[in-house]
Parts: structure tokens; sequence; C-alpha cells
């Protein structure tokens, strides 16, 4: 089985996350573990149950993926699960640098598991969970950018 692991914090989980995973669990990898992180740099909105329910909302009709949530090392982590693929994805130049430092991280840790990088589609190059928190609370639409359920519960956060 072609496993990959897709990291990330998801504070909130985006249309743009989901079009990576749509394009990964349907044309390259038989299961793909949407990895929600819990010790995120990152001060978060959401707390990382409501981060993980929220990515199983947008993902519900997508059958070979699961979403977990993690903390420590996510090399140690994906090999538990038998991944050998870490899979990110790259938006614009400004993406690279980090990026590529992680996965060259990781590497160095762990030399059996690669990173591999997707783009999304044209429409989703730009966005981002923090524009869209920085949208839902000034008050715009956010409904082209993220699953219903998701748009509710930052409108319930930002009420
Ligand atoms: P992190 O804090 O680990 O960067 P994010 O939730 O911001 O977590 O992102 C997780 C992964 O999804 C990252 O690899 C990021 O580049 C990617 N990503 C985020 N938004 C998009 C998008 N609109 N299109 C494609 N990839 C995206």
């Amino acid at each position: 089985m072609n496993i990959a692991v897709y990291p990330g914090t998801f504070d909130p989980f985006t249309n743009g996350h989901k079009d990576l995973v749509q394009r990964a669990s349907s044309n390259i990898f038989d299961k793909v573990y949407i990895c929600v992180a819990e010790n995120s740099k990152k001060d978060t909105l959401f707390s990382l149950s409501e981060r993980i329910h929220l990515a199983e909302k947008s993902l519900h009709e997508i059958k070979n993926i699961e979403v977990i949530g993690f903390s420590g090392l996510l090399v140690d982590f994906a090999e538990k699960l038998n991944a050998k693929v870490i899979l990110r994805g790259l938006r614009v130049v400004s993406d690279f640098e980090y990026e590529f430092q992680m996965s060259s991280m990781n590497k160095k840790l762990n030399n059996n598991i690669e990173s591999i990088f997707l783009t999304p589609s044209e429409s989703y190059a730009f966005l981002s969970s923090s524009l869209v928190k920085e949208i839902a609370e000034l008050g715009g639409d956010i409904s082209k950018f993220v699953n219903p359920e998701v748009r509710a519960a930052l409108e319930k956060k930002y009420k």
C-alpha cells in the first residue's frame, strides 16, 4: 500500500487543503492520513479536536483518507502509520524556503521517508487559513473558501 501523511495545523481546514487531499487520494496514494498537529508553534484559533472535526466534515465524501491528531516528531508518526511519503502543499514562492528546510530536516531524521509537494488548482493558490480567518473576522463572505461547517464555526468564534 502506498500511504502518505499530510501534516499541518489546519486552523481551520480550507478548500485549498481539500484540493490537495483530493488530488493525492484519487490519483497518487492508496491512503492519505491528514495529520493535525497538536503542538504547533502557532497559537491556534480552534482546539485540536475542533480542527480534527472540521477537517473530517470537509472531507466526508472521500473514502481512502483518515484524519488524526498528532504530537511529537512527524517522521516517527509517519513510520508508525507505515507511510513512506510526507505530502505538503506549495502555493507561492514564499512557501518554498520553509518547506525546503523542513523536508531537508525530515530527511536527516529519517532517510526512508520522502517529502512530496503538490500545487493546488490556481483558484486556491492564494488561499490560506490565516487569510480566511482575517476575512471572517471582518465579516466578509468566506463561503467560496471553506466548507459550510467551517464557515459556521468561524462565524461563531467571531460573533
Ligand atoms: P502548517 O502550519 O504546517 O503550514 P497549514 O495548515 O497552514 O499548516 O498547511 C498545511 C499544508 O497545506 C502546508 O503544506 C501548506 O503549504 C498547504 N496548504 C495550505 N493552504 C493551501 C492551499 N490553498 N493550496 C495548497 N496547499 C495549501
